[in-house]
């Protein structure tokens, strides 16, 4: 007997979070199932609308502006400009007080650990004292095992750009030397219980400590940024008495993976899930279909080896891209393993890549293409299946990394599939 369900939604990243959303506030019954972790947990917890056009002009100001002009075939210009404002209306409900932004169309332009300032819609509320736009005399503050912030270069970088006030930038042993151990959960975990630590031949609660060491430096700063390593499950009052003891704002510079945002925002959307009466099942992977006369009757899971058939009258395909393995390649092509939708690229493998690492790569856009209701099409531009939608970075037609498109991309395409699909049941 098959799992029945009105929606189902394969992947459970941001894309597949939204569409769940997307198809169960049509009514539809709705469930969620994923393999693995999602990208959530390596990406900076940032959600990029668009920060730069496919042509690398900007950073871009007003991204709702620049995306009505994208191309024909750019994942933005195939869910309309409607689903790019309902998707991030759903993110901010989701995610209420947890995230920054909204009071504005407008980009931000948020300090990251490799210096860089990012244009970006939605920032965690962490963030928020650090935005560069906002004036304020700023320290970094670095830690020696944590090679990946470099909190000098970081306040250099911010300098050059030319901002009206003080950037420095300080690296210190973190209290409790946890030289041997520098994983961001540790430092997290520490800070949310406030653990005792030895300093100096006596000991004293990390939080205190923490501050103490980096008093010496702080020299009037308005603004202190730290990694994004400031607490888990009781980060706003790590940063509260770490703001109170140090008389500044204090903020957190977004990491790369792993990622203490992205894993805080995975906890609170699939919080979200449970709350508004998505099923979702994780741990196994979708890896078989069944199709009746051009529609997608039942699609099977594979769990440790036991098939499990799952049937809707709706699908959502949001197995992720490249990283994810949504897309694949091997020595034959590029295809998309699942449903095997069509994945244009070029037959020569040459012609995928460029020479420079940063040039403009063909396979950075490669992915499955879709019509205007997001139902990927075949090489004829007709439909794979009337009844399976695609959302999130499956699809091709644009390239995330250097447009700084891809949250906004999985939120826009995730909530208009599923919106769709549950129209339909
Ligand atoms: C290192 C890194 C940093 C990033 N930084 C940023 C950033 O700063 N700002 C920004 O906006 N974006 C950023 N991104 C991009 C952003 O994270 C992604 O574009 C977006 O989250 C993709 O979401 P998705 O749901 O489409 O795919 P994914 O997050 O890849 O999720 C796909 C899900 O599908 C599951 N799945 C795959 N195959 C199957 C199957 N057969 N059956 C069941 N489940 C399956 C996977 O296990 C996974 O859980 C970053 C990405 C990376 C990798």
């Amino acid at each position: 007997m098959a799992i029945e369900d009105d929606v189902l939604v394969i992947g459970g990243g941001l894309a597949g979070i939204a569409a769940a959303v997307g198809a169960h506030e049509q009514g539809a019954r709705v469930r969620l199932v994923s393999h693995k972790q999602s990208t959530m947990r390596q990406a900076s917890g940032l959600i990029d609308l668009l920060g730069y056009t496919p042509d690398g002009d900007g950073p871009v100001v007003d991204p709702f502006e620049a995306i009505a002009e994208l191309p024909e075939g750019h994942p933005y210009e195939r869910a309309g400009l409607d689903a790019v404002r309902a998707g991030i209306d759903m993110f901010d409900d989701a995610t209420g007080e947890m995230y920054a932004g909204s009071h504005t169309d407008k980009n931000a332009l948020v300090p990251t650990h490799g210096g860089a300032i990012k244009p970006t819609a939605r920032y965690p509320d962490s963030a928020a004292p650090g935005i560069a736009s906002a004036n304020g005399d700023t320290l970094f503050v670095g830690f020696d095992s944590m090679i990946e912030f470099d909190a000098p270069v970081a306040a250099d970088h911010l300098a050059a750009t030319g901002v009206p006030y003080e950037t420095d930038g300080v690296t210190i042993e973190f209290p409790g030397n946890l030289r041997d151990d520098a994983k961001v959960t540790r430092f997290a975990h520490l800070l949310d219980r406030d653990d005792e630590v030895a300093v100096d031949g006596t000991t004293m609660p990390v939080r205190t400590a923490l501050a103490e060491r980096v008093k010496e430096h702080a020299d009037g700063h308005e603004r202190i940024g730290f990694p994004a390593v400031l607490g888990d499950d009781h980060a706003t009052e790590v940063r509260a008495e770490l703001a109170d003891r140090l008389g500044a704002s204090v903020f957190e510079v977004p990491m790369g993976p792993p990622s203490l945002p992205g894993l805080r925002l995975e906890d609170r959307l699939y919080e979200y899930l449970h709350e508004i009466g998505v099923r979702v099942s994780t741990g196994n992977p979708i890896v078989d279909v069944e199709q009746v006369n051009g529609e997608i009757d039942r699609v099977v899971g594979d769990h440790t080896g036991r098939e499990v058939p799952y049937k809707a009258q709706q699908y959502i395909l949001a197995t992720g891209g490249l990283v994810g393995k949504g897309i694949d390649s091997d020595r034959e092509g590029v295809y998309e393993p699942v449903f095997n939708c069509h994945v244009p690229h070029p037959a020569d493998r040459y012609d995928w890549f460029e020479d420079g690492a940063f040039d403009d790569h063909e396979f950075a856009r490669f992915g499955v293409p879709v019509d205007t209701e997001l139902r990927p099409i075949d090489a004829d531009d007709a439909p794979e299946y009337e009844n399976l939608r695609a959302a999130g970075s499956v699809l091709g037609g644009y390239d995330f990394p250097s447009e700084k498109s891809g949250s906004g991309v999985s939120l826009a395409t995730g909530y208009a599939a599923g919106e769709l699909a549950g129209d339909r049941v």
